[in-house]
């Protein structure tokens, strides 16, 4: 995008874009500093099973206490700027391990199959590093591979040859893989033949409206028809409504996570309910689900 300036064989750049540059310099320094200064920390949104109201796993979510700004930052903030530099793959690994070391705790209070979820972007998974890193994160926490998912968004990177090889190596190793925001992206489809998943996250947007659009429930309807069909357990996310908790539960979803249920919540909120053997459902939700 830089303009040949007359002959002198310079070239500059318009204020706009030189301005651009300067935020995503800026903002990686950030990124940076924060994973030196550990200001990365973990939420965990609760996940249901609708037949019986269990609380069957719970996802890690991205926080950044940012010193700076003395806010609170949500992962849409500063997850693209990431992925747009090679700090992404620190930010996952710091993630993952993380979340492992914290479901090796959860290991002696929480049932069976009980299973953590973490966020992966394609781009990490390009990388050897990351397999390496999981591989040594799972020895150090002593994690059994069972207990742990990645959750992979459909997307450019996801593609490469590099990125299917390790998804292969992680289903290898016994971790389980959804896929993220399914229905949000473009070909979607080819990734249920190319990968060896166990679970399909329907994209929240298709709750929006859901009860005032009977396109998006048939499309729901048809999401759970093709996850059945192909064997993978099926997820909603995004639940907001008791309306879209109770068609869920009528079209037999297999599982569910939302604000109606539970908001992600800390890690030692999260840890006193699998003490009290209580999922954290709301009110409204437990009732919903029979359970109250
Ligand atoms: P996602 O994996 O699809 O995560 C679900 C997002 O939906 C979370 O936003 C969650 O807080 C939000 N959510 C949950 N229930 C509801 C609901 O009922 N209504 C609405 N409106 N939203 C709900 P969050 O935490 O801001 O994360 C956004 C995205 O950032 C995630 O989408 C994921 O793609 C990415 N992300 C989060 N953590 C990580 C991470 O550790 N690594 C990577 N690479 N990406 C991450
Ligand atoms: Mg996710
Ligand atoms: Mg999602
Ligand atoms: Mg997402």
């Amino acid at each position: 995008v830089a303009k040949a300036e007359g002959r002198s064989g310079f070239v500059t750049y318009s204020p706009a874009i030189l301005s651009q540059i300067d935020a995503q310099l800026g903002e990686e320094a950030a990124i940076k500093r924060a994973l030196n200064d550990d200001e990365y920390f973990l939420v965990w949104q609760p996940q249901f099973e609708l037949a019986t109201g269990r609380m069957i796993g719970a996802e890690a979510l991205v926080r950044w206490r940012d010193r700076v700004s003395g806010t609170v930052r949500l992962p849409d903030s500063f997850i693209p700027t990431a992925e747009r530099s090679d700090l992404i793959l620190e930010i996952d690994k710091t993630v993952l391990s993380k979340a492992c070391a914290q479901a090796a705790h959860w290991m002696s209070i929480s049932a069976d199959d009980f299973v953590c979820a973490v966020n992966a972007s394609g781009k990490s998974l390009q990388e050897d590093a990351f397999f390496l890193h999981l591989v040594e994160v799972l020895r150090r926490t002593g994690l059994p591979p069972s207990r742990l998912q990645l959750e992979i968004t459909e997307g450019v990177f996801i593609h490469s040859r590099n990125a299917l090889d390790t998804l292969s190596k992680i289903r290898n190793l016994g971790v389980s893989l959804a896929l993220d925001d399914f229905g949000s992206g473009y070909s979607s489809f080819g990734y249920l033949a190319d990968l060896d998943l166990n679970r399909l996250k329907i994209d929240r947007s298709f709750l929006n409206d859901l009860e005032s659009s009977g396109k998006k429930q048939d499309v729901i309807r048809g999401i759970i028809a093709l996850a059945n069909t192909l064997g993978l357990v099926v997820m909603a996310e995004g639940v907001e409504t008791e309306a879209q908790l109770a068609f869920l539960i009528a079209e037999r979803c297999h599982g569910a996570q939302g604000f109606f249920m539970s908001e992600p919540i800390d890690v030692k909120v999260l840890t006193n309910q699998l003490i009290a053997r209580r999922g954290g459902l709301k009110a409204k939700a437990r009732s919903r689900l029979n359970l109250s």
